[in-house]
């Protein structure tokens, strides 16, 4: 079935049959049918033109996908390989395979202030611009100057940024690079904000294998609401809600099923006891049982 499309590849590396729980954070799911790494951006964009209406999955640092056990009947693109950075002037560029604690170091080696608050996301810049990732009442679209995509050039209203959200989450539109626009400051100052960030990560954030906050905090801290309703160590198999942040589930290395009857578990009885609809942040990739719980 992909054989028009590996013939195509002119060299870019790819792998059949590859299994995505090597590729994401909750180290969870089966296989996708191909995974190719384009190591340009005209590869990428061309990859993608290629492949036409085939079902894809562009995919950064995989620490915000939940895939299904059943993996992807499709073809995944690990932008992995698009990792270049370079400064003009108070613009930072990023290819969007660079990971986002890259950007941050390169903004503290050259004096760079707007990005900080990222340090620990353990995504990539184009998966924190999809998803306009944040934390500590900041999030990706302050620093945002324009992005280049799969259909054009994007100056930062264009982007169409809200909590959590972009135009290119919406419409699954590739993300290929991305302007910052930053500010001038010292080196120690810079510093001091980083080991700021850095301490109040480590106190609060629990261990293991996850995607972060699974739900969104629309208006109420969602991990509160989870605790209020009793649900703090609440096991579905190999998946568990955090007893330390109720918005985090754990995988303790079950299945991905579990993890999604674990979150449906978690919406039904706080809608139960509540009358509250949680949404989901983490992205879902490939088929789930809706019946199991
Ligand atoms: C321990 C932990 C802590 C976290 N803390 C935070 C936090 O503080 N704040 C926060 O907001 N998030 C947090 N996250 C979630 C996650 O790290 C962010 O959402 C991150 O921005 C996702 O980047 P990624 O490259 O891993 O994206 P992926 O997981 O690979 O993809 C996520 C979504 O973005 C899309 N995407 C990825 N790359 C591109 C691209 N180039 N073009 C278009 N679409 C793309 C994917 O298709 C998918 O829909 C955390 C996750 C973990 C595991």
């Amino acid at each position: 079935m992909y054989e028009q499309i590996i013939n195509n590849l002119n060299g870019t590396r790819y792998e059949r049959d590859y299994p995505l729980s090597d590729m994401t954070s909750y180290r969870l799911g089966g296989n996708a049918d191909l995974v190719v790494y384009p190591d340009t951006v005209d590869e990428f964009d061309r990859i993608l033109r290629l492949l036409g209406d085939t079902p894809r999955a562009v995919m950064g640092s995989g620490s915000n996908f939940l895939v299904s056990d059943e993996g992807f009947r499709g073809v995944v693109i690990s932008v992995k390989k698009l990792n270049k950075m370079k400064i003009c002037g108070n613009v930072l560029l990023c290819q969007c395979g660079v990971k986002v604690s890259s950007a941050v170091k390169c903004c503290l080696d050259n004096c760079l202030t707007g990005l900080e608050f990222a340090v620990d996301i353990p995504g990539s810049i184009g998966g924190m611009v999809a998803m306009n990732a944040g934390c500590y009442n900041k999030s990706t679209e302050d620093a945002v100057c324009f992005v280049v995509a799969e259909n054009g050039t994007y100056n930062k209203k264009q982007c169409e940024f809200a909590y959590r959200k972009s135009r290119f989450l919406s419409s699954g539109e590739a993300v290929y690079s991305v302007g910052f626009l930053l500010k001038r400051a010292e080196q120690e100052t810079i510093d001091g904000k980083l080991s700021k960030y850095k301490g109040a990560r480590s106190k609060n954030q629990p261990k293991g294998n996850s995607c972060g906050s699974v739900f969104l905090n629309e208006g109420f801290f969602a991990g509160k609401i989870i605790d209020q309703a009793g649900l703090k160590g609440y096991r579905i198999g190999g998946a568990r809600v955090s007893e330390s942040h109720a918005n985090f589930i754990l995988s303790d290395g079950g299945s991905a099923q579990d993890v999604y009857d674990l979150i449906k578990y978690v919406k039904r009885k706080v809608y139960i006891d509540y009358g509250i609809e949680l949404h989901e942040e983490v992205r879902y990739l490939g088929k789930f049982d809706e019946n199991r719980t």
